[in-house]
């Protein structure tokens, strides 16, 4: 913390997990509460593969949220192993956890969330997002009976993460779970990850907003060098895929679907860098990646 910073009574710090299936938002909320885009939002699912950990900053207190990867109840494939593993281990040490479901959506993988925090022993909130959907909110009260009360949660949240609405509330309801400590990073700090990797996780969010329904869970990014030069970043980066056919879609017709996704891909990582970037992007082929283990250590999923 600055010196110049007079140190604020009870305030407190910790770790907070964020579970839930794909694609209720998780990702959403935590970059609204970071109040910068550290974790890429796209609406497939799956989109989140690393473990990441977004840190938010308030007057009593800095939450550093690691937003997990979805969990499964089917393993088949390597990478749902993986996955799964990874939403496990994120658990390990957390103080608090979130569990976010989607409002008026309750599944068998929502019941498999909720055990294994009632498992792990972490205190957990239920968040149940995406309200601004519901025009009727009563509508929603069976739903709450049935899912939340008599249940372990500590609390109960009802929130748009997307329309950040129902924020306040449940900020302090995680902050009163974690311990009393100084902060453990500086105000402007927004997350551990390096700028590699978010570089990386910004190129594969443009595949996935972009491409048709297969190619993204085929696809992975690697930088292949990042080196600053003066102002400039310089970025050379590899998609890969799993078949000839599937870079024909990412390069698309003349090179320009990855024109337009090096060109988006390169317009964030500015805002987030607050730099300008030079992206070289290439796309190759490597047969069967997600299935197989050797490869998936290559390309970072350990
Ligand atoms: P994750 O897979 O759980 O990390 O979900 P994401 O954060 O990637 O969000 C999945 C999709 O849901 C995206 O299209 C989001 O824009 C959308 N979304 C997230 N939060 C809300 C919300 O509060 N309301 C609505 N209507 N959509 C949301
Ligand atoms: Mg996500």
């Amino acid at each position: 913390m600055p010196d110049n910073e007079a140190p604020v009574a009870n305030y407190r710090a910790g770790l907070v997990a964020v579970l839930g299936r794909p694609n209720v938002g998780k990702s959403t909320l935590v970059n609204a509460l970071v109040g910068a885009k550290v974790s890429i939002v796209s609406p497939r699912a799956q989109t989140t593969r690393h473990r990441l950990l977004g840190i938010a900053s308030f007057p009593a207190g800095q939450i550093m949220l690691v937003d997990t990867p979805g969990l499964h109840q089917q393993e088949s494939r390597a990478i749902n192993r993986y996955l799964n593993r990874a939403a496990r281990g994120a658990l390990e040490g957390v103080h608090a956890a979130i569990h976010m479901v989607e409002a008026g959506r309750w599944v068998s993988d929502d019941d498999l969330a909720q055990r294994v925090l009632v498992e792990a022993g972490v205190p957990h909130v239920l968040v149940i997002n995406k309200i601004d959907q519901i025009k009727d909110k009563q509508a929603l009260l069976p739903f709450i009976a049935e899912h939340a009360q008599g249940k372990s949660y500590a609390a109960v949240h009802l929130l748009s993460a997307l329309k950040r609405k129902g924020l306040e509330p449940l900020v302090n309801e995680l902050l009163a779970l974690l311990p009393e400590s100084e902060p453990h990073y500086g105000e402007d700090e927004i997350t551990d990850r390096s700028e590699r990797f978010l570089a990386a996780e910004l190129i594969r969010e443009q595949l996935m907003l972009r491409l048709g329904e297969e190619v993204p869970y085929s696809a992975t990014v690697a930088i292949e060098s990042f080196q600053e030069d003066g102002q400039l970043l310089r970025i050379a980066a590899v998609i890969w895929v799993e078949r000839e056919g599937q870079k024909a879609i990412v390069v698309g017709k003349g090179g320009e679907a990855a024109k337009q996704i090096g060109r988006a891909a390169r317009e964030n990582m500015e805002r987030l860098f607050g730099r300008k970037v030079f992206l070289e992007l290439w796309c190759r082929v490597r047969e069967g990646w997600a299935d197989d283990a050797n490869a998936l250590r290559q390309f970072g999923y350990e």
